[in-house]
């Protein structure tokens, strides 16, 4: 099953993967790409938890993961999950007795590595307790974190020193006869990260769920995580994705939704073009065009918008693009579909712009339209 919201335009064919579901989504196969986020607070303080999920859904966040270091942490989730719209993933480390209450509270997902649980006789109850709920698994491996056994054999957190520590944990799942398993390969190194996706790509038909970790916050942290997670995605892997930045979790939300948009493997929302604007330009462009995007921004409906500083380039962008401004002298001209509509002085170019856009896709039957001026998505 197919879902339309997914536009695999750009890039290579999407690689073929195993659909997992994780409550009211699936990851994998050819379902859109999905946008995760994870909480940064602490997770037994069930109102901060609640309102920052809500702040990321908001943000178009589709599923959310929270920390889960101790056993009041794990009776929290119950109350979490009930009080969100989106699929709650419950993080854990080491302590199969966690994994067990999470699934007991009703979480979609575990991240959780099976070698790393103890015994045998452990990974079984949890993998018995997750078949039973029909909970997946996501194995995550981060380059900072490798086996003593691994890192001694490669003498580095190697791409293939990371894929053979992903598939340990796989193939206990495998022996155990379960395949509901989403895997990770986190790496602040981008080239490393890159190629450890690849390689596991080609290993096995798990949907890869990807991030660059430990990305950092502001300019930095965007551009690695994109070159990283961009890279994968123009070759058609990844089926989730997580821009993991030091900042609030919405942010994150907005970047991977950019993410998606430049390689056109999902359109949602406004996609804002603008021109760097130079020594012809005679209107406010940054302004008008830093205006624009964010009063578009509560929007989900995709939709294309170019605003350009004269009329040199601006009509071509204006063809391509739904809706299109052209500066003039201390003036512009609006386009719908490559027609002009009007010519307005520069103070009122936004508003007219805006209103144009709400009434079209407002009577624009062919896709679904939602919009609240001003919200968090950018
Ligand atoms: S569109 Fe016009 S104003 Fe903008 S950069 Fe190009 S030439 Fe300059």
């Amino acid at each position: 099953m197919a879902n339309t919201q997914d536009h695999a335009a750009g890039g290579s064919p999407r690689a073929k993967t195993r659909v997992v579901r994780v409550g009211t989504r699936f990851i994998g196969g050819d379902w859109p790409v999905a946008v995760q986020s994870m909480t940064k607070t602490d997770t037994r303080d069930v109102a901060a938890t609640v309102e920052q999920i809500r702040a990321l859904e908001k943000a178009g966040c589709e599923i959310v993961r929270v920390a889960v270091p101790d056993e009041e942490a794990a009776r929290a989730l119950g109350p979490i999950r009930a009080a969100i719209g989106i699929p709650l993933v419950a993080d854990i480390h080491f302590d199969h007795r966690l994994a067990l209450l999470a699934l007991e509270q009703g979480v979609d997902k575990l991240r959780i590595n099976p070698g790393n649980i103890g015994s045998r006789a452990n990974v079984k109850e949890v993998v018995a307790a997750a078949r039973d709920r029909g909970v997946p698994i996501r194995i995550g491996v981060n380059e900072g974190s490798l086996e003593k056994e691994i890192l001694a054999k490669y003498g580095a957190p190697t791409p293939q020193a990371m894929v053979q520590s992903a598939l340990g944990h796989v193939q206990i799942l495998e022996e155990l006869g379960y395949e509901d398993i989403v895997v990770s390969l986190k790496a602040f190194s981008v080239p490393r990260m890159v190629e450890a996706y690849r390689l596991m790509s080609r290993l096995r038909p798990y949907p890869l769920h990807l991030g660059v970790t430990e990305a950092g916050g502001g300019g930095p942290g965007l551009i690695r995580s994109a070159v990283g997670i961009g890279m994968l995605l123009m070759e058609g892997i990844g089926d989730t994705v997580r821009v993991s930045l030091t900042g609030p979790p919405a942010e994150e939300v907005a970047a991977a939704y950019e993410i998606l948009r430049a390689t056109e493997r999902r359109q949602r929302g406004p996609t804002v073009i603008s021109c760097p604007s130079c020594g012809r330009t005679q209107i406010n462009l940054v302004a008008i065009a830093s205006e624009v995007r964010e009063r578009l921004a509560g929007m989900s409906t995709p939709v294309t918008v170019a605003v350009m500083g004269c009329a040199v380039n601006g009509p071509g962008e204006a063809r391509d693009a739904d809706f299109a401004i052209a500066g003039g002298k201390r003036s512009g001209l609006i386009y719908r579909r490559g027609k002009i509509v009007k010519k307005v002085p520069e103070d009122r170019l936004v508003d007219e712009l805006v209103a144009l856009v709400i009434s079209s896709l407002e009577e624009d039957n062919t896709r679904p339209f939602n919009f609240s001026e001003g919200g968090e998505h950018g």
